[in-house]
């Protein structure tokens, strides 16, 4: 098959438009030249796709907008407030509170894969539904996510309903900053009383930190925050991270392990003991559960969404004394 012939840059509108779509070929001037209009519905659009033209652009302004923007934030959040590591329906909904209650200040998500959301768009095994077991329920009306009423849980018809609708609401936040496809690569210490604090972030591209083996000398980046909520789910390649680091740098001396499934006693347990697990570091959601050696909980999410709420309360809590320490 031979490649398609280039075409001239400029449009040529009056040959491609037939004589009854050319009556109403009031966007595309007859030298072709774009009649977008600012501001056009989606009802105006409708119907004139054979005159339809996209605003020009040139490569490089595509480039610049993506690049300029990113490394701005890169340059803002180099010092942010507090760090949030995995963007699960836990550090989500840490977020959004987070955000929301305190516009002032700077929230920076780090998510180590490409697709936000952690285990939350699927409900379990690979069915749809969501089970939220009440109070949770609160937080879905919050957020706006319509669900069916069973008594003592709801029922979201798609867990990607949820995870979708948090992750726009958190997104949409001027002072919160995602980057994904970057991880956590290791965590930023400083000489404390009881042993070290946590005082930011090392990151890392992820397909980077995957290639430490057989790739030389990649340095990480670094982002300095007093608070660093880490929300990174079950052990696993990528879970339970900070945890998992703390045991090796010897700030605690050894995980609890997560214990098997007991849905009543899980989730209760997670809520209540999201806490600051060392000066500087919040943990919650599943991480929570392989330092405390609480029970697995299977395919019932309140308590990831109750938890990244209590993250948000205790962060709120230490943060200004935290914000003293790290400013020297
Ligand atoms: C395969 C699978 C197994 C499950 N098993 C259980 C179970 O045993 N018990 C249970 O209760 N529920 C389980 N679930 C249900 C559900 O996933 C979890 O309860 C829930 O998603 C945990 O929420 P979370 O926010 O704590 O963590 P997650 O939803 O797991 O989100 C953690 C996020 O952190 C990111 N992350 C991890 N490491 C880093 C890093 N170093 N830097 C940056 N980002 C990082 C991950 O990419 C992820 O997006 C499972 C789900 C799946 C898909």
């Amino acid at each position: 098959m031979s490649p398609p012939a280039a075409v001239s840059p400029t449009f040529q509108g009056a040959e491609l438009a037939t004589t009854a779509t050319a009556t109403k070929a009031s966007k595309v001037g007859l030298n072709g030249e774009s009649k977008v209009q600012p501001g056009q519905s989606i009802d105006e659009m409708m119907g004139q796709w054979d005159n339809f033209k996209f605003a020009p652009i040139r490569e490089s302004q595509v480039s610049r907008a993506m690049t300029r923007r990113y490394f701005q934030d890169l340059d803002t959040y180099a010092e942010s407030d507090i760090v949030i590591v995995g963007a699960g329906s836990c550090g989500l909904s840490a977020a959004y509170v987070l955000g929301k209650h305190r516009p002032d200040l700077k929230i920076c998500i780090i998510e180590a894969s490409v697709s936000p959301g952690g285990g939350a768009w699927l409900g379990g095994q690979l069915f749809s539904a969501m089970v939220m077991r009440k109070p949770a329920d609160a937080f879905l009306r919050e957020i706006g996510v319509p669900y069916d009423d069973e008594g003592n849980y709801v029922v979201v018809k798609h867990a990607a309903l949820f995870t979708s609708t948090i992750m726009s609401k958190v997104l949409a936040l001027p002072n919160v900053k995602m980057f994904n496809a970057t991880c956590v690569e290791d965590l930023i210490t400083r000489p404390d009383e009881d042993g070290v604090r946590i005082s930011g972030v090392v990151t890392n591209w992820t397909l980077v930190s995957m290639h430490h083996d057989d790739q030389s000398c990649m340095d990480p980046n670094t982002i300095n925050a007093p608070l660093v909520i880490s929300t990174t789910g079950h052990d696993g390649p990528m879970g339970a991270f900070s945890v998992k680091r703390l045991v090796s740098m010897q700030r605690i001396e050894k995980l609890g392990g997560m214990r098997g499934l007991d849905m009543n006693s899980a989730e209760d347990a997670i809520v209540k003991n999201t806490r600051e697990i060392v000066p500087g570091l919040i943990v919650g959601g599943m991480e929570l559960s392989e330092v405390d050696g609480a029970n697995r909980m299977g395919p019932t999410f309140g308590a990831m969404a109750l938890s990244g709420l209590k993250a948000a309360e205790e962060a709120l809590k230490v943060f200004d004394l935290r914000a003293k320490q790290n400013a020297i």
